[in-house]
């Protein structure tokens, strides 16, 4: 009988052309369908260990990508998912029970044995006697890393504060108690979805605010519930997420796009119980352009489970060339089409955007499609080393998940869109702090707080 794996390997391969077969067995996706390295050729098996040592240190960056269960046996995560392979020594050799090792094994470790390598000083040397063996820091300095963990929650009320500081109103007129001022209200909402309390225990954080100066009155509990259900300040979350990201200007260049989904908690169970009826959204499709090198969200789109992937690209990229010079965008198969490939070429980038199996070389009126496509045919390894930077945005949304979890407390659509936003938000500002104490260039909580607020002031007239 035929295993549900091997019915989706096999259902792959009738839906995916010969080339893209080989891509996958370069980019070591789903080791079963791909085809092995051409290895008659000198110069691939380098440019594809090259790939896969890049791999092998994505892998690495996390703190706890590796764990040791026994002697000679280690577990070491996937790049992808938060699941993890085992590598263990088989008396010759390092074997990995990952399915790119296990179809293409013969002709070389896979990413998770050369992460495991990586890891340790005279790994190779010395197998079967790793007690020997040094720990060797990769790729991140984990003191300055540890740094900002323990600085991020110091910081991030300072950050917050300086970038909801420009935002106005509403006015008050008229008699009555004037109602929370919108940074307030932006502020509280923001606090509340980065601590992760449920509003009754947020209020201590807005108290502590009033305190420190960052607002003026600490709202009831449920005001920051109410603020989260107005629609008129998603378009101020948009622009905030833009804001956010715009200190790193001066560091990414290059982008990518996906989408992925975040869970609406009860509402689709408790709407199908009380009105018996399953019009209720139960996830929210969240598509992101990000920066590849620090992960920074630079603009975001909302929508429901089902809408495409492809017409968000050029808003997303458009949006993101207002405050970032642009040089290589990646994204899948799902974003391939001739006005994506234009947009990118009209903001003065190079798109590394995967083709579709029946994609043709005619330009159709699209230059850029057809300069692309040659090369992509002429020159694979090479376009699929852009391309892999696209691994990045997987990196940010499982980071924003991993941090501030996939699923969305509020219950009505608006509040889970501006919920939404929110965490971007924060997730923006957890990167900023994090990229400029590891920049190293001034660890000074006060310099950090005031390099970005200049660089938000800057450019803050149109809130
Ligand atoms: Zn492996």
């Amino acid at each position: 009988m035929e295993t549900l794996y091997e019915s989706n390997i096999q259902s792959k391969r009738n839906n995916w052309h010969q080339y893209q077969s080989t891509f996958d067995c370069y980019l070591g996706n789903k080791g079963s369908m791909a085809k092995e390295p051409n290895t008659k050729n000198n110069d691939t098996p380098s440019k594809y260990n090259k790939i896969k040592e890049e791999r092998a240190k994505i892998i690495l960056s996390r703190e706890k990508a590796v764990r040791k269960i026994n002697k000679g046996i280690y577990l070491v995560q996937s790049q992808t998912g938060s699941g993890f392979y085992k590598v263990q020594w088989n008396g010759k050799n390092w074997v990995c029970d990952c399915p790119d090792f296990v179809k293409n094994g013969h002709a070389g470790p896979c990413k998770h044995i050369i992460a495991l390598k990586l890891r340790f000083v005279g790994f190779v040397n010395i197998e079967g006697q790793e007690t020997k063996v040094e720990k060797k820091t990769y790729s991140q300095n984990w003191h300055l890393y540890n740094s900002a963990q323990t600085q991020e929650f110091e910081l991030f009320d300072k950050l917050l504060y300086h970038l909801v500081e420009p935002i106005q109103g509403p006015e008050h007129n008229g008699p009555g108690r004037p109602s929370l001022k919108t940074s307030d209200q932006i502020f509280c909402c923001v606090m509340k979805v980065y601590s992760m309390l449920s509003s009754r225990r947020a209020r201590w954080l807005y108290h502590e605010a009033v305190q420190r100066q960052q607002i003026e009155n600490a709202p009831h509990f449920n005001v920051v519930s109410t603020s989260l259900n107005k629609k008129e300040i998603t378009p101020i979350l948009h622009q905030l997420v833009r804001m956010s990201a715009q200190p790193l200007s001066s560091i990414e260049n290059d982008f990518a796009m996906d989408s992925s989904g975040f869970r609406c908690s009860s509402f689709g169970n408790y709407c199908e119980e009380k009105h018996g009826t399953k019009r209720m959204r139960k996830w929210l499709k969240v598509h992101i352009c990000t920066g590849v090198k620090t992960n920074v969200v630079s603009d975001v789109i909302i929508t429901d489970e089902h809408a495409a992937d492809s017409p968000q690209f050029p808003i997303l990229l458009k949006n993101t060339a207002g405050h970032f010079q642009i040089n290589e965008v990646s994204a899948d198969p799902a974003y391939s089409s001739r006005k994506n490939h234009d947009i990118v070429d009209e903001l003065g980038g190079k798109p590394f955007i995967l083709f579709k199996k029946n994609a043709t070389g005619r330009s159709d009126g699209s230059a850029i499609w057809k300069r692309s496509y040659h090369y992509f045919q002429l020159h694979k390894e090479d376009f699929l080393e852009h391309y892999h930077k696209r691994s990045n945005a997987e990196t940010t949304f499982s980071a924003i998940k991993t941090k501030f979890s996939e699923t969305l407390k509020s219950r009505n659509h608006t509040a889970q869109v501006n919920e939404m936003l929110c965490k971007i938000i924060a997730y923006n500002i957890t990167v900023l702090i994090r990229e400029f104490i590891e920049m190293g260039a001034d660890t000074e909580l006060f310099s950090i707080v005031r390099l970005t607020k200049e660089i938000l002031m800057s450019n803050s007239d149109s809130i």
